[in-house]
């Protein structure tokens, strides 16, 4: 998009902010500050085969390798960047996650030839009420980063689920166990795709989109998500 006065007017009226602390930004900045982007906390995982996010899925479904590109904690930068993602509509925060992820994957053997980026899908009802899957945005910001396509339409959701916040480990997997399915599946066969979601906390969401398309002859899974508890 081309930069006008009018963008210049409102700019002095309506300073665009930091995503992650809340600051003005400078004009040479973009979603994120200078200083959050330095000091927001990577957790290096791309490169550690064996670390806790892998171990979580260990005997549950069969991956190549998990990472996560931040920690979050409570009230933290990277939990609000979350947030305005989430329940702010503000997408450039998920293309800044998605493309910080897609950094730390760049130079990441376990990532290396990867065919596709798939990311959860969302209810097509909740996709319309944020307007957008945060998902799909992130793994839009890995793409441009890496240049690895897009399989969105690989893997839809079929039945719309509560919200998952206030249940427990049990509840959330009943809850999502059978609710995806896979298309086009044959196109699969013999690739490596890489699942990607928001933010990872019990996995049962990315566990059950691994099992199904786990079934797909030869194909590799890895998941990435923006981030994770620290
Ligand atoms: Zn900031």
């Amino acid at each position: 998009m081309k930069f006008t006065w009018i963008d210049a007017l409102i700019g002095l009226f309506y300073p665009s902010v930091c995503a992650a602390c809340g600051n003005t930004l400078y004009k040479w900045e973009n979603i994120v500050c200078t200083r959050c982007k330095t000091f927001l906390p990577k957790t290096g995982y791309a490169l550690n085969e064996d670390n806790p996010l892998a171990r979580m899925f260990y005997g549950r479904v069969r991956l190549k390798a998990v990472t996560a590109c931040f920690f979050f904690s409570k009230e933290g930068k990277v939990q609000h960047l979350i947030h305005e993602l989430k329940y702010k509509g503000n997408a450039d925060a998920g293309i800044f996650l998605g493309q910080e992820l897609g950094k730390s994957l760049k130079d990441a053997p376990l990532f290396e030839s990867l065919d596709y980026l798939i990311p959860v899908p969302l209810h097509p009802k909740r996709e319309k009420e944020r307007g957008y899957n945060q998902s799909l945005v992130i793994a839009r910001g890995i793409s441009e980063m890496t240049g690895i396509p897009l399989g969105e339409k690989y893997l839809v959701r079929s039945v719309n689920t509560a919200t998952q916040t206030h249940k427990s480990k049990e509840e959330r997997w009943k809850n999502v166990k059978d609710i995806f399915e896979v298309r086009n599946p044959e196109q699969l066969e013999g690739k490596y795709v890489l699942l990607i979601d928001d933010v990872l906390t019990t996995g049962a969401t990315l566990e059950a989109c691994a099992l199904k398309l786990a079934t797909i002859p030869g194909i590799t899974i890895s998941c990435a998500t923006a981030a994770c508890a620290g």
